[in-house]
C-alpha cells in the first residue's frame, strides 16, 4: 500500500467526511474526465493521420451494478499507463484552484465543492472504494489502481481488452446513496449535469430479454447550434426545461462570440416575476459552461443586479473547468463576457420599445420596478445604462411613455412635469394636477413609491429638470399674472400671517396655479408629500415631515370672504384657517391631527 501525497489526504478527508448535500456533482467530474481522456486521443488522432483509431466509436459508457452495488464509468479515451495512475491519482493535479493549506474551515471547503466540484477525488463522497482499470493508448499492459480511503492505495497488473479506462464506484452502504444505484437518477443526472458532452454517453439498460446501450446526452447543446437552424418552439421548449417555467419568455438573446474571445450565450427575458423574484431569497445568476460542462449554476458576476430577471446560459471554452471562485471573479474573460452580456439585454429591450410595444411593457409591468431600483440604488450611477428603459404614464397620452417620448411630445415645454399619488384617477384629481391638465400640460401620474425618489436622484433627464407640480415652482403664469399675484400677496400680509400662525405650516399665499378648486397643499424644500408618505411608512423612519405651504385660489370666492373676516371676526377666520388646511390635507390623503375639532367646526358653519 502506497500513502497519499499530503495535500491529497487532506482532500479525501474533506470528501469522505464531507457533510455537503450536492453529493452528486462526483458523476460529473468523473464524466468529465472521461471526456477528457477521449479529447486528447481525438487530438492525437487529428494530427496522426497513421494511428488506428475509430472516432464514431468514442462514447462514455455507463452500468449499474445493484447487488455489487458498483458503478463504472467507462470510457475509451487514451487511458493511463502505471505510473500516470500513480502521478495523477496519487497526488492532487489540480493546478492551484485553491490552496489547501489555507483552507481549512468547513465552510469554505464546502463552498468549494459546491461551485467547482474537485475532480477524480469526489468519488470518495458517494463510494467506499474506488477502482481504476486502465490501458494506455499503444499500451500492452493495463493496471488497476484501488482506494478505500485515506489509509492509501494500490496498483497492480490487470487485464483489459482495449486502451482506455473504467471508473469502477462501490457506493456506500448506507441507505441515502442507495439512489446513485438507480437508473433514473443516474440518467437524471446525466441529463442536468452532462447533458451536452460532446461525445455519447451510453447507458447500459436491461429489460427481460435484452440488454442495450441507450445514449442519454443530447451531444449539441442548443446554444452551439446555428440561430437560423433553431425554431422558436425549440427555443421556448428549452427554456422551460431548464429554467421551470412554463410561461413562454418575452426574448431570447442568442449570440455567438468568434475570435480572441470564444464564447456563446443564450439569454431569456422571462414574461413575469417568478414567485420569490421580489424577496431576498431570489439568486440572480447564469448556467456557466466550460465546452459543455455545467461548472456554476447560477454564476452571478455574470449580470448586473438590476438585469437579474435574466435566465440563460454561457458557454466559453476561454474558461477553465477548475477555475475558482475568487478567481472567477476577478477573471478578466469573464468580466468581458458580462459586460458584453449587459450590452446585449439592454439592446433587445431598447429595440423591444420601437418594435414590440405589447411585450415591452409586459416586461415593464414585471420588471419595471427593478429597472428604476437599479437607478435608485446606484445613486444614479447606473443612470445612463438604464433612463432609457424607463416607463412613466402621461397624463396627455393616457398611456406609459419613456421619458424620451415625453420630451418628444412636449418640445416646448422647459421642464418634465410629474405629480405624485395612489391612483392616476386620484394624481388627476389634484387642483395643482388639474389646472395644468386644464392647460393642455403634460403630466407624468406617478404612482410608485420609488417614482419620486428616483426623479430627484436623476435630476435631469437629457437637459430638462424633473419637477413636481406639487411642490417645486412651476412657471406657467405669464409676468402679468405674477405682478399680480405679488401685489394680492403683498396687500394681504398681515391676513396671511394671522393664518399661518393658526396651523403647522412654513406659509400661506394665494396661488393663481388653482382654477376651481379652494386650496391646495405644496412643499418646499427637498421632501415632499409623497415623499414624507414614503418614508413615515418605512419601519426605520425617523418622522420627518415635508414643509407644506398652503395655498389659495386667488381667483376663488374665499378670497373674499376671509378678507372680510379678517376685518371683523378674526375668531372666526382662525376656525376657516383651520378647516381650509384640514381640507388641503384631505386632498393630498394625509392624516388630520384632530378630526373631531375639525367636523365640528364644519358643523358649527353649517348651522350658522
Ligand atoms: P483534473 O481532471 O482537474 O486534472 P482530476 O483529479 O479529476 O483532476 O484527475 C486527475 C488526473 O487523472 C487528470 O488530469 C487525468 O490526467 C487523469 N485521469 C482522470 N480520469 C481519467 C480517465 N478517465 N482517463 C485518463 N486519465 C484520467
Amino acid at each position: 500500500m502506497k500513502e497519499f501525497k499530503a495535500e491529497s489526504k487532506r482532500l479525501m478527508e474533506l470528501m469522505i467526511n464531507s457533510i455537503y448535500t450536492n453529493k452528486e456533482i462526483f458523476l460529473r467530474e468523473i464524466i468529465s474526465n472521461a471526456s477528457d481522456a477521449i479529447d486528447k486521443l481525438h487530438y492525437r488522432s487529428l494530427t496522426d493521420k497513421k494511428l488506428k483509431v475509430k472516432k464514431d466509436d468514442f462514447a462514455i459508457v455507463i452500468k449499474v451494478d445493484k447487488e455489487k452495488r458498483t458503478l463504472t464509468i467507462s470510457d475509451n479515451g487514451i487511458g493511463m499507463t502505471k505510473e500516470e495512475l500513480e502521478t495523477n491519482l496519487g497526488t492532487i493535479a489540480k493546478s492551484g484552484s485553491f490552496d489547501f493549506k489555507e483552507q481549512n474551515k468547513k465552510k469554505e471547503d464546502i463552498d468549494i465543492i459546491g461551485q467547482f466540484g474537485v475532480g477524480f477525488y469526489s468519488a470518495f463522497m458517494v463510494a467506499s472504494k474506488v477502482e481504476v482499470v486502465s490501458k494506455a493508448f499503444e499500451n500492452e499492459e493495463a493496471n488497476t489502481w484501488v482506494s478505500s480511503g485515506i489509509e492509501g492505495y494500490t496498483i497492480k497488473k490487470a487485464t483489459r481488452d482495449n486502451y482506455g479506462t473504467d471508473v469502477i464506484l462501490t457506493i456506500k452502504d448506507e441507505e441515502e446513496y442507495n439512489r446513485f444505484l438507480e437508473e433514473y437518477e443516474i440518467r437524471n443526472l446525466i441529463k442536468k449535469y452532462s447533458d451536452y458532452i460532446t461525445y455519447p454517453i451510453k447507458m447500459e439498460v436491461k429489460d427481460d430479454k435484452e440488454t442495450k446501450l441507450e445514449t442519454i446526452n443530447s451531444l449539441v447543446p442548443l446554444w452551439k447550434r446555428n440561430k437560423s437552424e433553431i425554431t422558436e418552439e425549440e427555443y421556448n421548449t428549452f427554456y422551460a426545461d431548464k429554467f421551470f417555467d412554463y410561461d413562454k419568455p418575452i426574448s431570447h438573446i442568442h449570440t455567438k462570440a468568434e475570435g480572441t474571445l470564444e464564447y456563446n450565450s443564450l439569454l431569456y427575458i422571462p414574461s413575469h416575476a417568478s414567485y420569490d423574484y421580489y424577496s431576498k431569497d431570489y439568486e440572480k445568476g447564469l448556467q456557466l459552461y466550460s465546452n459543455g460542462v455545467l461548472i456554476m449554476e447560477k454564476c452571478a458576476d455574470l449580470i448586473p443586479d438590476y438585469f437579474s430577471f435574466v435566465k440563460g446560459v454561457v458557454d466559453s471554452p476561454d474558461l477553465s473547468l477548475n477555475i475558482s471562485r475568487e478567481m472567477l471573479q476577478q477573471n478578466r474573460v469573464l468580466k468581458t463576457i458580462a459586460t458584453n452580456i449587459e450590452k446585449h439585454i439592454k439592446n433587445e429591450l431598447v429595440n423591444m420599445i420601437s418594435d414590440r410595444r405589447e411585450d415591452y411593457l409586459k416586461f415593464w409591468e414585471a420588471f419595471g420596478l427593478q429597472i428604476k431600483a437599479g437607478i435608485y440604488n446606484s445613486y444614479g450611477m447606473d443612470k445612463e445604462k438604464l433612463q432609457d428603459l424607463l416607463m412613466f404614464y402621461s397624463s396627455k397620452e393616457d398611456k406609459l411613455v419613456t421619458l424620451k417620448e415625453y420630451l418628444d411630445n412636449n418640445k416646448d415645454e422647459k421642464d418634465i412635469y410629474y405629480a405624485c399619488g395612489t391612483t392616476n384617477e386620484q394624481i388627476k384629481r389634484l387642483p395643482q394636477v388639474e389646472a395644468l391638465i386644464n392647460k393642455e400640460k403634460d403630466v407624468l401620474l406617478c404612482t410608485n413609491y420609488l417614482d419620486e425618489f428616483v426623479f430627484k436622484i436623476m435630476n435631469k433627464f437629457e437637459d430638462k429638470e424633473f419637477k413636481n407640480v406639487c411642490s417645486d415652482n412651476i412657471d406657467a403664469e405669464t409676468e402679468e399674472e405674477k405682478e399680480e399675484l405679488k401685489k394680492l400677496n403683498d396687500e394681504a400680509k398681515d391676513l396671511l400671517t394671522l393664518m399661518k400662525e393658526e396651523i403647522d405650516v412654513e406659509d400661506v399665499k394665494f396661488t393663481s396655479r388653482l382654477t376651481n378648486h379652494p386650496v391646495c397643499l405644496s412643499t418646499v424644500g427637498e421632501i415632499s408629500v409623497e415623499m414624507e408618505k414614503t418614508i413615515n411608512a418605512m419601519p426605520t423612519n425617523d418622522g420627518v415631515n415635508a414643509k407644506k405651504v398652503l395655498e389659495i385660489n386667488a381667483q376663488h370666492p374665499i378670497v373674499k370672504k376671509l378678507q372680510d373676516l379678517y376685518q371683523k371676526d378674526k375668531d372666526e377666520l382662525k376656525k376657516y384657517t383651520k378647516v381650509l388646511y384640514a381640507q388641503a390635507r384631505l386632498i393630498e390623503g394625509l392624516p388630520i391631527d384632530n378630526p373631531t375639532e375639525i367636523t365640528d367646526l364644519i358643523c358649527d358653519m353649517l348651522v350658522k
